[in-house]
């Protein structure tokens, strides 16, 4: 294939992702069939610079993605400290015959993306000029994916995302790392009686309630933490490797922190949650359905409550009934 035709055909590989992993993924075979690097990966940092993803291509077709224990050297570092303190898009170290190029792909307050190469050889001027042409497209591409993936009120995901996500929870790398008492866990939260809200204060209002709840979530919450806005005033959380007693502090301090939303003359506005423990074998249509069993429970016990599924079932309050889509009713 002549060089054109081949970054033509990388370039329509990109655009046909639909998937902001997928698209990292693209980007990592792109560039290593026309450089043909020793190292490619990308490293994601959250705000306070601590390595939260790394996606690399092993030797076959497969990526790789870490999400713990992932290890960034010291000259990794002062590369990327030299970046941020300058700005710069990009940077070249060359280091025992080895060149390293950074590149930025994101840069944000709570989020920090480069790619990173290392080739035995330093790229020609043609060879980084096609680099910096599939950067810019991948990213262009991937702002387009991240608006199609995002509620636009509240900048949290949105609900059709959630079914991609957690399909790949299931085949991806979620529950190896796992130990007996750290699991994953799936809460559904709903605001209480935001009808009520809306009704007295207006919609507007209501919006921005939805808006400053959404601010609560992502602070609460750890950065690989997914939330989701589900619909109207419900949102759903995915939390990777936590003990059932971490899972309850959080969520419960998420709880507390959304009464302390400051809003004129209203009452405070409080939450429901309902959690259930994200289980491998058990199909995630299921798994919902637990959580918005448990969630029903704390609307008919109090509201402005926490449950989880098991207190339910030890209760003999659970209905053990696998349901299918038809059987839930999210809005
Ligand atoms: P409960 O405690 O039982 O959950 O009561 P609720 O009033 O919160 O629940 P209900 O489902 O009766 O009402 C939800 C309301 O949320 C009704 C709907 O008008 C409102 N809503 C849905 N989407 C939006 C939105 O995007 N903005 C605003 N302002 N309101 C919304
Ligand atoms: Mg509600
Ligand atoms: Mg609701």
């Amino acid at each position: 294939m002549s060089i054109s035709n081949n970054i033509l055909h990388h370039i329509e590989n990109f655009t046909a992702q639909r998937d902001k992993e997928l698209l990292a993924f693209s980007l990592l075979k792109s560039i290593r069939d026309i450089l043909n690097p020793i190292r490619i990966s990308i490293l994601t940092l959250n705000g306070q610079d601590e390595p939260i993803m790394e996606i690399s291509l092993s030797n076959g077709e497969s990526c790789d993605y870490r999400y713990q224990d992932i290890k960034v050297s010291d000259s990794t570092r002062a590369s990327l400290d030299y970046i941020n303190t300058w700005h710069l898009d990009e940077l070249m170290k060359a280091h025992d015959d080895q060149y390293t190029s950074f590149h930025v792909l994101q840069q944000s307050r709570q989020l920090n993306q480069y790619l990173i190469i290392t080739l035995d050889n330093k790229p020609s001027r043609s060879e980084s000029y096609i680099i910096k042409g599939m950067l810019s497209i991948y990213s262009n591409f991937s702002s387009l994916l991240a608006d199609a993936q995002t509620d636009e009120l509240t900048g949290l995901m949105n609900r059709k995302t959630f079914e991609e996500s957690i399909i790949k929870l299931y085949q991806g790398s979620a529950f190896s790392e796992l130990t007996d008492s750290h699991t994953n866990w799936i809460a559904i939260i709903d605001l209480d009686h935001f009808k009520v809200i809306n009704d007295k204060a207006g919609h507007l209002y209501g919006d921005e309630v939805l808006i400053h709840v959404s601010r609560v979530l992502r602070q609460t919450f750890r950065q690989d933490d997914m939330l989701f806005r589900f619909g109207g005033e419900e949102f759903v959380v995915l939390m990777r490797n936590l003990t059932r007693q971490e899972c309850a502090d959080l969520v419960d301090q998420f709880r507390t922190s959304v009464q302390e939303i400051a809003m004129h003359d209203l009452e405070p506005i409080t939450i429901s949650a309902g959690i259930c423990e994200f289980l491998n074998d058990t199909f995630h249509i299921t798994l919902m359905d637990h959580a918005d069993q448990a969630l029903y429970y704390s609307k008919q016990n109090g509201r402005n409550r926490i449950t989880f599924y098991d207190e339910i079932v030890e209760a003999g309050l659970a209905k053990q009934n696998n349901v299918t889509h038809g059987d839930i009713d999210f809005f």
